[in-house]
């Protein structure tokens, strides 16, 4: 699946949500969530992010790893 990080705290510009073909991506309060079980791995969503705050789960950066699971969470508990 993919993840939403930091930078994407405050701006939510929301154009990665237009590219998503599965609809998988959730606004929260302060950024955007991806379900990770509904995400198909495509990738679209990357190229739209302004902040660049989309990543692979297998190329999240170091700093950013507890968004692997504040993704999850987010979908899981809304
Ligand atoms: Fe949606 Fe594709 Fe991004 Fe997954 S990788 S969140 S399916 S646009």
């Amino acid at each position: 699946a993919y993840v939403i990080t930091e930078a994407c705290i405050d701006v939510q510009d929301r154009a990665c949500m237009e590219e998503c073909p599965v609809d998988c991506i959730y606004p929260g309060d302060r950024m955007m969530y991806i379900h990770p079980d509904e995400c198909v791995d495509c990738g679209k969503c990357v190229p739209a992010c302004p902040s660049q705050a989309i990543h692979s789960e297998y190329s999240v950066p170091p700093a950013q790893q507890a968004f692997v699971d504040a993704n999850a969470v987010f979908v899981r508990t809304h």
